[in-house]
């Protein structure tokens, strides 16, 4: 017989009982020390898909302390080109993995499963672009006053904390990942709570390709718990965070009594810029899908839409005619175009912000919505017209699929709006006119702009943040600036 006490407490929703997953420290898996796990939610249906070590303070000391044994290994006796091809082993075995890689994400994320594949293959492409990079980044020699020979080394930064979030999981994973073993530094990857799965498999993978033990750790558990230690760590040298500006900010304050080298990318609030010469048939289907992929759980998503008066209402109905259109549905199915938001918490804070918007006199056009689709975190894409300066859904970042669209009359008070919020990640311009898209790729105040487009990342080009959009860059060879240290050497010739 159950007691009523037993009967008044909910059972938690669980698909299938498995083993907790340990932290990956050391070339092997462990249990946190204290014992303790924490489930991993399939935000599709509301169910625990797996279970996880629940890393605290000693757990970071472990995981620090073996990545600082590692630096002293056989990793600090790979030459150059053994590091390249250890890189090239996890792109192929990543690609080997696809599948199953892609799977696990998108049932961890909740991303449609086609996103989810092109996510591993990013995953892939950035591994094989630092493998490639490790040959061409290299010290100057520099003609000196003194009599000699003057030259510059790079040498690693040491064992560097990776803070990642749970929007890109695997992909953000490697863009730190990547560019830190391109420098021969060791890593102690702390994946987000919600999303730790395709972490884990990625550190065996390292593992599986050759990367010696320790040099590559993986420790699972929440932000304040796990990587506030973690951060301040004395052993910790780097700290690369994709978050959010207040948990950036709040790492930066920890890091500086150790004067860590740090590098932020954080949030964003990024316009597109519609003028009225703008091919609308292609602006709209782009703009729309640039806010609502990954359900606007994008730092570049493009959340306001800032357009001419000439064309506003034009592009207000045929983006909301894109939204409208957009399957959202269980991310296993092909044909689904939008997922499940993250959590409970990411969806209460999206409608939130749709209540807020209409509160504030904002038009809701279509979306907004949360359907019942059998226990998952589920909102129909949003889109605003008729927003102003003021509002929060202007200024804040929503990080859900919600678009907010905007009038202006000139160039001048595009910029103005453009500029207007506390961020600066990434923003498109939609004109025909070459004199304007150049003024204005010079006056919008932003780390990443495209022009008739809406891409924001390649793996070869510099990425990250104005602002309060974050600090250094992540992606191309300015990445590995920020995960080597710069050493001067002069040498006598007397
Ligand atoms: P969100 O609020 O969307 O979850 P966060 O910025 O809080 O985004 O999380 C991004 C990453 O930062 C996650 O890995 C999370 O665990 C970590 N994090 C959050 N708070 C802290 C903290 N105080 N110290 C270190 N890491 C943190």
């Amino acid at each position: 017989m159950v007691s009523p006490k037993a009967e008044k407490k909910p059972a938690r929703k669980t698909a299938v009982a498995r083993p907790a997953l340990g932290h990956w420290i050391g070339g092997k898996e462990r249990p946190s020390i204290s014992g303790q796990t924490f489930p991993v939610v399939n935000p599709a249906t509301g169910l625990d898909m797996a279970a996880v070590a629940r890393g605290q303070a000693a757990d970071a000391d472990a995981a620090a302390k073996a990545a600082d044994a590692a630096l002293r290994g056989p990793w600090s006796k790979f030459s150059p080109r053994q590091r390249a091809r250890a890189l090239f082993e996890i792109a192929r075995l990543i690609r080997a993995n696809a599948e199953s890689l892609a799977e696990l994400e998108s049932q961890n994320a909740g991303k449609p499963i086609g996103e989810a594949r092109g996510e591993v293959e990013a995953a892939a492409g950035c591994f094989e672009y630092y493998a490639g990079a490790v040959s061409k980044f290299f010290g100057e020699t520099i003609p000196v006053g003194a009599s000699g020979l003057d030259f510059t080394l790079r040498e690693p930064v040491g064992v560097c904390a990776l803070i990642t979030p749970w929007n890109y999981p695997l992909v953000i994973a490697s863009w730190k990942l990547a560019p830190a073993l391109a420098c021969a530094n060791a890593a102690v990857l702390k994946p987000a709570e919600a999303t730790p799965l395709t972490a884990l498999r990625l550190a065996r993978i390292c593992a599986e390709a050759g990367v010696p033990e320790g040099v590559v750790n993986v420790l699972t558990g929440f932000g304040p718990e796990a990587g506030e230690p973690l951060v301040k760590h004395p052993l910790v040298r780097k700290v690369s965070f994709t978050g959010s500006t207040a948990v950036g900010r709040h790492l930066m304050a920890l890091a500086a009594p150790s004067l860590k080298r740090v590098s932020l990318e954080l949030g964003g609030k990024s316009p597109s810029l519609v003028f009225d010469d703008a091919d609308l048939d292609r602006c709209a289907p782009d703009a729309a899908g640039a806010v609502f992929s990954n359900a606007g759980q994008d730092c570049c998503a493009r959340s306001r839409a800032l357009v001419h008066e000439k064309i506003y209402d034009d592009f207000v109905e045929k983006v909301a005619a894109c939204a409208k259109k957009l399957r959202v549905g269980d991310p296993r199915d092909p044909k689904t175009e939008m997922g499940p938001l993250i959590s409970q918490r990411q969806k209460d804070r999206v409608l939130g912000y749709v209540a807020a918007g209409k509160e504030e006199g904002a038009e809701l056009v279509c979306g907004g919505a949360a359907p019942d689709f059998g226990g998952g975190f589920f909102v129909t894409p949003a889109v605003f017209a008729g927003v102003a300066p003021r509002m929060r859904v202007f200024q804040e970042e929503i990080f859900g699929p919600v678009l907010c669209a905007t009038p202006f009359k000139t160039e001048d008070e595009a910029v103005a709006l453009a500029n207007g919020t506390d961020y600066g990640l990434s923003g498109s311009i939609w004109t025909r006119d070459v004199g304007r898209a150049l003024r204005l790729a010079r006056r919008v105040q932003s780390g990443v702009l495209s022009i008739n487009s809406s891409s924001s990342v390649h793996i070869e080009a510099p990425f990250g943040g104005f602002k309060a959009s974050g600090l250094g860059r992540e992606l191309g060879m300015k990445a590995l600036e920020l995960y080597s240290e710069v050493k001067n050497v002069f040498i006598s010739d007397r």
